[in-house]
Protein backbone atom coordinates (compact mmCIF):
# COMPACT_ATOMS: atom_id res chain seq x y z
CA UNK A 1 0.00 0.00 0.00
CA UNK A 2 2.83 2.19 0.72
CA UNK A 3 4.66 1.67 -2.21
CA UNK A 4 1.16 2.39 -3.92
CA UNK A 5 1.29 5.85 -2.77
CA UNK A 6 4.39 6.33 -3.42
CA UNK A 7 3.92 5.69 -7.25
CA UNK A 8 0.68 7.79 -6.91
CA UNK A 9 2.64 10.83 -5.49
CA UNK A 10 5.53 10.54 -7.40
CA UNK A 11 3.31 10.25 -10.75
CA UNK A 12 1.33 13.66 -9.51
CA UNK A 13 4.68 15.13 -9.21
CA UNK A 14 5.73 13.91 -12.38
CA UNK A 15 2.41 15.55 -14.27
CA UNK A 16 2.56 18.63 -12.27
CA UNK A 17 5.87 19.52 -13.30
CA UNK A 18 5.58 18.83 -16.86
CA UNK A 19 6.79 22.48 -18.29
CA UNK A 20 5.04 21.04 -21.65
CA UNK A 21 1.91 21.92 -20.03
CA UNK A 22 2.77 25.63 -21.30
CA UNK A 23 3.90 24.56 -24.97
CA UNK A 24 0.05 26.08 -26.29
CA UNK A 25 1.27 29.15 -24.60
CA UNK A 26 3.89 29.65 -27.35
CA UNK A 27 3.64 32.76 -29.14
CA UNK A 28 0.24 33.83 -27.81
CA UNK A 29 1.66 35.88 -24.91
CA UNK A 30 3.36 39.47 -25.76
CA UNK A 31 6.61 40.76 -24.09
CA UNK A 32 4.89 43.56 -23.06
CA UNK A 33 2.06 41.41 -21.41
CA UNK A 34 4.58 38.92 -19.73
CA UNK A 35 6.99 41.57 -18.37
CA UNK A 36 4.28 43.44 -16.92
CA UNK A 37 3.08 40.59 -14.91
CA UNK A 38 6.41 39.61 -13.60
CA UNK A 39 7.11 43.24 -12.45
CA UNK A 40 3.17 43.62 -11.27
CA UNK A 41 2.29 40.70 -9.41
CA UNK A 42 5.30 37.87 -9.22
CA UNK A 43 8.56 39.39 -8.87
CA UNK A 44 8.95 40.52 -5.02
CA UNK A 45 12.83 40.35 -4.62
CA UNK A 46 15.40 41.01 -7.22
CA UNK A 47 17.29 37.45 -6.74
CA UNK A 48 14.35 35.46 -8.74
CA UNK A 49 15.90 37.29 -11.63
CA UNK A 50 18.44 33.56 -10.92
CA UNK A 51 16.02 31.76 -12.30
CA UNK A 52 14.55 33.45 -15.67
CA UNK A 53 15.23 36.09 -18.11
CA UNK A 54 13.47 38.11 -20.50
CA UNK A 55 14.82 38.23 -23.72
CA UNK A 56 13.46 40.23 -26.83
CA UNK A 57 11.81 37.10 -27.72
CA UNK A 58 11.28 35.28 -25.31
CA UNK A 59 11.13 34.49 -21.96
CA UNK A 60 13.64 31.66 -20.42
CA UNK A 61 13.52 30.03 -17.44
CA UNK A 62 16.70 28.13 -15.51
CA UNK A 63 16.56 26.02 -13.00
CA UNK A 64 19.99 27.58 -11.24
CA UNK A 65 21.75 30.01 -11.04
CA UNK A 66 24.97 28.35 -12.28
CA UNK A 67 22.61 26.98 -15.55
CA UNK A 68 21.60 31.17 -16.24
CA UNK A 69 25.32 31.67 -16.35
CA UNK A 70 26.03 28.86 -19.01
CA UNK A 71 22.25 30.00 -20.59
CA UNK A 72 21.12 26.36 -20.25
CA UNK A 73 17.34 26.64 -20.26
CA UNK A 74 14.94 24.79 -18.71
CA UNK A 75 12.00 25.92 -20.39
CA UNK A 76 11.56 28.81 -23.62
CA UNK A 77 8.41 30.70 -23.74
CA UNK A 78 8.57 32.58 -27.43
CA UNK A 79 6.64 35.85 -27.43
CA UNK A 80 4.03 36.51 -29.69
CA UNK A 81 2.99 39.70 -31.38
CA UNK A 82 3.53 42.90 -29.29
CA UNK A 83 -0.01 44.15 -31.17
CA UNK A 84 -1.41 41.10 -29.33
CA UNK A 85 -4.51 41.74 -26.82
CA UNK A 86 -3.92 40.42 -23.69
CA UNK A 87 -5.64 37.68 -22.96
CA UNK A 88 -9.23 38.30 -21.52
CA UNK A 89 -10.66 36.68 -18.28
CA UNK A 90 -13.44 34.08 -19.87
CA UNK A 91 -16.35 33.96 -17.33
CA UNK A 92 -19.34 32.64 -19.02
CA UNK A 93 -20.89 29.50 -16.70
CA UNK A 94 -23.84 30.63 -14.67
CA UNK A 95 -23.24 29.94 -10.90
CA UNK A 96 -25.60 26.46 -11.38
CA UNK A 97 -22.92 24.82 -13.11
CA UNK A 98 -20.11 26.22 -11.32
CA UNK A 99 -17.48 24.35 -9.24
CA UNK A 100 -16.19 26.02 -5.89
CA UNK A 101 -13.56 24.88 -3.61
CA UNK A 102 -13.69 26.16 -0.07
CA UNK A 103 -10.88 26.00 2.47
CA UNK A 104 -11.92 26.71 5.94
CA UNK A 105 -8.43 27.61 7.45
CA UNK A 106 -6.25 25.95 10.28
CA UNK A 107 -8.52 22.77 12.54
CA UNK A 108 -10.33 24.61 15.15
CA UNK A 109 -11.76 22.86 18.33
CA UNK A 110 -9.01 20.60 20.26
CA UNK A 111 -6.14 21.21 18.26
CA UNK A 112 -6.47 25.60 18.44
CA UNK A 113 -4.26 25.64 21.18
CA UNK A 114 -1.52 23.75 19.97
CA UNK A 115 -1.86 25.81 15.83
CA UNK A 116 -2.03 28.78 17.75
CA UNK A 117 -4.92 30.06 16.61
CA UNK A 118 -7.23 31.34 19.29
CA UNK A 119 -8.36 34.10 21.12
CA UNK A 120 -8.42 33.91 24.98
CA UNK A 121 -8.46 37.79 26.39
CA UNK A 122 -9.87 39.59 29.26
CA UNK A 123 -12.49 42.49 28.21
CA UNK A 124 -13.66 44.90 30.39
CA UNK A 125 -13.93 42.43 33.03
CA UNK A 126 -15.05 39.26 31.13
CA UNK A 127 -13.33 36.51 29.31
CA UNK A 128 -13.49 35.60 26.09
CA UNK A 129 -12.84 33.04 23.89
CA UNK A 130 -13.31 31.33 20.58
CA UNK A 131 -10.53 30.21 18.14
CA UNK A 132 -9.88 30.74 14.07
CA UNK A 133 -10.40 27.26 12.78
CA UNK A 134 -13.89 27.02 14.27
CA UNK A 135 -14.53 30.37 13.15
CA UNK A 136 -13.23 29.45 9.35
CA UNK A 137 -15.53 26.34 8.91
CA UNK A 138 -18.85 27.83 10.26
CA UNK A 139 -18.46 30.02 8.20
CA UNK A 140 -17.76 27.92 4.82
CA UNK A 141 -20.88 25.92 5.99
CA UNK A 142 -23.08 28.44 5.48
CA UNK A 143 -21.25 30.02 2.28
CA UNK A 144 -21.69 26.26 0.84
CA UNK A 145 -25.50 26.06 1.97
CA UNK A 146 -26.42 29.22 0.38
CA UNK A 147 -23.61 28.56 -3.09
CA UNK A 148 -25.88 24.77 -3.57
CA UNK A 149 -29.25 26.83 -3.03
CA UNK A 150 -28.15 28.23 -6.55
CA UNK A 151 -27.08 24.97 -7.64
CA UNK A 152 -23.29 25.30 -7.53
CA UNK A 153 -21.41 22.47 -6.65
CA UNK A 154 -19.05 23.05 -3.81
CA UNK A 155 -16.01 21.29 -2.03
CA UNK A 156 -15.09 21.89 1.45
CA UNK A 157 -11.13 20.49 2.27
CA UNK A 158 -12.24 19.92 5.63
CA UNK A 159 -15.80 18.24 6.93
CA UNK A 160 -16.05 19.52 11.12
CA UNK A 161 -14.44 21.72 13.64
CA UNK A 162 -11.70 20.39 14.92
CA UNK A 163 -10.01 18.57 12.59
CA UNK A 164 -7.20 18.81 9.63
CA UNK A 165 -6.73 17.59 6.23
CA UNK A 166 -3.44 16.06 6.40
CA UNK A 167 -4.66 12.23 6.72
CA UNK A 168 -2.59 11.12 9.83
CA UNK A 169 -3.26 12.59 13.33
CA UNK A 170 -0.34 15.00 14.59
CA UNK A 171 0.57 12.89 17.29
CA UNK A 172 1.18 9.37 15.28
CA UNK A 173 2.96 11.51 12.78
CA UNK A 174 5.16 12.99 15.38
CA UNK A 175 5.71 9.64 17.34
CA UNK A 176 7.29 8.18 13.47
CA UNK A 177 9.37 11.94 13.33
CA UNK A 178 11.99 12.01 16.24
CA UNK A 179 14.06 13.75 14.08
CA UNK A 180 11.91 16.91 15.48
CA UNK A 181 11.93 16.12 19.09
CA UNK A 182 14.46 18.62 19.47
CA UNK A 183 14.89 19.72 23.20
CA UNK A 184 13.12 22.60 24.16
CA UNK A 185 11.50 23.19 21.03
CA UNK A 186 7.51 23.21 21.70
CA UNK A 187 5.20 21.18 20.11
CA UNK A 188 3.49 23.63 19.04
CA UNK A 189 6.30 25.02 16.82
CA UNK A 190 6.47 21.26 15.12
CA UNK A 191 2.75 21.56 14.83
CA UNK A 192 2.95 24.78 12.51
CA UNK A 193 6.79 24.12 11.04
CA UNK A 194 6.14 21.14 10.07
CA UNK A 195 2.89 19.10 10.56
CA UNK A 196 0.91 22.50 9.20
CA UNK A 197 3.19 22.60 5.71
CA UNK A 198 1.83 19.07 5.13
CA UNK A 199 -1.92 19.69 5.63
CA UNK A 200 -1.50 22.88 3.11
CA UNK A 201 0.01 20.44 0.82
CA UNK A 202 -2.86 18.02 1.34
CA UNK A 203 -5.51 20.75 1.40
CA UNK A 204 -3.84 21.94 -1.78
CA UNK A 205 -3.75 18.92 -3.87
CA UNK A 206 -7.25 17.99 -2.92
CA UNK A 207 -8.69 21.03 -4.28
CA UNK A 208 -6.60 20.64 -7.10
CA UNK A 209 -8.18 17.38 -8.08
CA UNK A 210 -11.44 18.77 -7.80
CA UNK A 211 -10.80 21.51 -10.52
CA UNK A 212 -12.78 23.61 -9.56
CA UNK A 213 -13.45 27.07 -11.12
CA UNK A 214 -12.58 29.04 -7.66
CA UNK A 215 -11.43 28.41 -4.72
CA UNK A 216 -12.05 30.85 -1.49
CA UNK A 217 -9.55 30.53 1.25
CA UNK A 218 -11.23 31.47 4.86
CA UNK A 219 -9.52 33.05 7.45
CA UNK A 220 -10.06 35.29 10.36
CA UNK A 221 -7.00 38.42 11.31
CA UNK A 222 -5.34 38.59 14.78
CA UNK A 223 -2.92 41.36 15.54
CA UNK A 224 -0.49 40.27 18.18
CA UNK A 225 1.82 42.61 19.91
CA UNK A 226 5.25 40.55 20.87
CA UNK A 227 3.57 37.69 20.92
CA UNK A 228 1.12 38.57 23.09
CA UNK A 229 -2.81 39.04 22.15
CA UNK A 230 -4.71 42.34 23.74
CA UNK A 231 -8.24 43.88 22.62
CA UNK A 232 -7.03 46.34 20.15
CA UNK A 233 -9.12 49.39 18.20
CA UNK A 234 -7.58 48.07 14.79
CA UNK A 235 -9.72 46.04 12.46
CA UNK A 236 -9.69 45.86 8.92
CA UNK A 237 -10.12 43.22 5.78
CA UNK A 238 -7.38 42.10 3.36
CA UNK A 239 -7.41 39.27 0.50
CA UNK A 240 -4.44 37.44 -0.56
CA UNK A 241 -4.05 36.51 -4.22
CA UNK A 242 -0.90 34.61 -5.62
CA UNK A 243 2.57 35.83 -6.78
CA UNK A 244 5.17 38.00 -4.98
CA UNK A 245 7.69 35.36 -5.10
CA UNK A 246 10.50 36.21 -2.52
CA UNK A 247 14.39 35.45 -2.04
CA UNK A 248 15.05 31.68 -3.24
CA UNK A 249 10.92 30.99 -4.14
CA UNK A 250 12.07 30.19 -7.44
CA UNK A 251 15.07 27.40 -6.25
CA UNK A 252 12.72 24.31 -6.76
CA UNK A 253 10.80 22.71 -10.11
CA UNK A 254 7.74 23.28 -8.04
CA UNK A 255 7.99 26.97 -7.77
CA UNK A 256 9.06 27.65 -11.22
CA UNK A 257 5.82 25.54 -12.84
CA UNK A 258 3.43 27.73 -10.69
CA UNK A 259 5.49 31.07 -11.61
CA UNK A 260 5.13 29.82 -15.46
CA UNK A 261 1.37 29.09 -14.76
CA UNK A 262 0.82 31.91 -13.17
CA UNK A 263 2.35 33.99 -16.56
CA UNK A 264 0.61 32.12 -19.01
CA UNK A 265 -3.05 31.82 -17.74
CA UNK A 266 -5.05 33.74 -16.65
CA UNK A 267 -5.78 32.19 -12.88
CA UNK A 268 -3.97 35.67 -11.58
CA UNK A 269 -5.85 37.83 -13.37
CA UNK A 270 -9.09 35.88 -12.16
CA UNK A 271 -7.58 35.86 -8.55
CA UNK A 272 -7.48 39.94 -8.73
CA UNK A 273 -10.96 40.06 -10.46
CA UNK A 274 -12.61 38.47 -7.63
CA UNK A 275 -10.50 39.81 -4.74
CA UNK A 276 -11.02 43.45 -5.57
CA UNK A 277 -15.39 42.23 -5.51
CA UNK A 278 -14.61 40.91 -2.46
CA UNK A 279 -12.90 43.60 -0.65
CA UNK A 280 -15.70 45.79 -1.63
CA UNK A 281 -18.35 43.50 -0.15
CA UNK A 282 -16.36 43.15 2.94
CA UNK A 283 -16.58 46.97 3.08
CA UNK A 284 -20.50 47.19 2.79
CA UNK A 285 -21.43 43.99 4.44
CA UNK A 286 -19.15 44.22 7.64
CA UNK A 287 -18.68 48.00 7.68
CA UNK A 288 -14.68 47.38 8.16
CA UNK A 289 -12.42 49.19 5.51
CA UNK A 290 -9.46 47.57 3.63
CA UNK A 291 -5.90 47.31 4.92
CA UNK A 292 -3.91 49.71 2.43
CA UNK A 293 -0.54 50.03 3.69
CA UNK A 294 2.83 48.22 2.35
CA UNK A 295 3.24 45.19 3.74
CA UNK A 296 6.39 42.87 3.71
CA UNK A 297 6.82 40.00 1.38
CA UNK A 298 3.56 41.19 -0.49
CA UNK A 299 2.70 42.97 -3.35
CA UNK A 300 -0.17 45.70 -3.02
CA UNK A 301 -2.35 45.90 -5.69
CA UNK A 302 -4.54 48.59 -3.60
CA UNK A 303 -7.82 48.30 -2.30
CA UNK A 304 -6.59 46.05 0.35
CA UNK A 305 -5.72 43.24 -2.19
CA UNK A 306 -2.15 41.62 -2.14
CA UNK A 307 -0.05 39.39 -3.97
CA UNK A 308 1.55 37.10 -1.38
CA UNK A 309 3.21 33.65 -2.10
CA UNK A 310 1.57 31.14 0.23
CA UNK A 311 1.53 27.61 0.87
CA UNK A 312 -2.30 27.99 -0.59
CA UNK A 313 -2.21 30.86 -3.29
CA UNK A 314 1.40 29.32 -4.68
CA UNK A 315 -0.26 25.48 -5.59
CA UNK A 316 -4.11 25.70 -6.19
CA UNK A 317 -4.49 26.09 -9.68
CA UNK A 318 -7.21 28.68 -11.08
CA UNK A 319 -8.35 31.81 -8.89
CA UNK A 320 -8.08 32.13 -5.91
CA UNK A 321 -8.48 34.51 -3.12
CA UNK A 322 -7.48 34.02 0.70
CA UNK A 323 -9.76 36.18 2.87
CA UNK A 324 -8.29 37.50 5.77
CA UNK A 325 -11.38 39.29 7.31
CA UNK A 326 -11.88 41.14 10.47
CA UNK A 327 -9.23 41.33 13.78
CA UNK A 328 -10.55 39.15 15.63
CA UNK A 329 -9.16 40.51 18.97
CA UNK A 330 -10.49 44.30 17.73
CA UNK A 331 -12.39 45.45 21.09
CA UNK A 332 -15.68 45.27 19.19
CA UNK A 333 -15.00 41.55 17.04
CA UNK A 334 -13.93 39.85 20.06
CA UNK A 335 -17.14 40.83 21.70
CA UNK A 336 -19.08 40.04 18.46
CA UNK A 337 -17.41 37.02 17.99
CA UNK A 338 -17.73 35.69 21.05
CA UNK A 339 -21.71 35.60 21.03
CA UNK A 340 -23.91 32.66 20.00
CA UNK A 341 -27.08 34.33 18.64
CA UNK A 342 -27.15 32.12 15.43
CA UNK A 343 -26.84 28.45 14.52
CA UNK A 344 -24.88 27.33 11.58
CA UNK A 345 -24.82 23.48 10.75
CA UNK A 346 -26.62 22.51 14.06
CA UNK A 347 -23.73 24.55 15.88
CA UNK A 348 -24.19 28.05 17.88
CA UNK A 349 -22.03 30.85 16.60
CA UNK A 350 -21.88 34.03 15.95
CA UNK A 351 -23.86 36.25 13.58
CA UNK A 352 -20.84 37.56 12.40
CA UNK A 353 -19.49 34.71 10.61
CA UNK A 354 -23.10 34.39 9.24
CA UNK A 355 -22.32 38.46 7.95
CA UNK A 356 -18.92 37.07 6.26
CA UNK A 357 -20.03 34.23 4.67
CA UNK A 358 -22.92 36.30 3.12
CA UNK A 359 -20.38 38.76 1.86
CA UNK A 360 -18.27 36.14 0.51
CA UNK A 361 -21.40 34.60 -1.26
CA UNK A 362 -22.27 38.07 -2.71
CA UNK A 363 -18.97 38.48 -4.17
CA UNK A 364 -18.62 34.85 -5.93
CA UNK A 365 -22.10 34.85 -7.11
CA UNK A 366 -21.41 38.31 -9.34
CA UNK A 367 -18.16 36.26 -10.84
CA UNK A 368 -20.82 34.32 -12.57
CA UNK A 369 -23.66 34.40 -14.39
CA UNK A 370 -27.03 34.46 -12.88
CA UNK A 371 -28.50 31.09 -13.07
CA UNK A 372 -31.75 32.12 -14.90
CA UNK A 373 -29.46 34.27 -17.63
CA UNK A 374 -27.96 31.16 -18.12
CA UNK A 375 -31.15 29.36 -18.47
CA UNK A 376 -32.45 31.69 -21.07
CA UNK A 377 -29.39 31.10 -23.59
ZN1 LIG B 1 -5.60 32.09 9.48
Amino acid sequence: MKWVLLLLVASVNCFCYDFTEFDSFQGRLSKEYVTHKISHYLQYSKEIENYFEIQEDSLLIFASPKDKKEGDYEYRLAFGDKNLPPPQINLVKPINSARIAIDPGHFGGKWARLEERYIDVEHEGRSVSFDEGTLSFLTAMHLKKRLEEQGALVFLTRTKVGEGVYPENFFDWLKKHPEYWEKGVALSAIFRRHYNRLDLRERARLINEYQPDLTIAIHYNAIDCEETIEPTKDNFNLIFIPGAFCNNELASVEDRFHFLRLICTQDLEGSSHLARTLVDVFSKHLKVSPFTAPMQNSLSEGGGVFSRNLCITRLIKGPICYGETLIQNNENELINLSQNDEVVDGIPCSHRVIDVANAYYEAISSFFKPSSEGEKQ
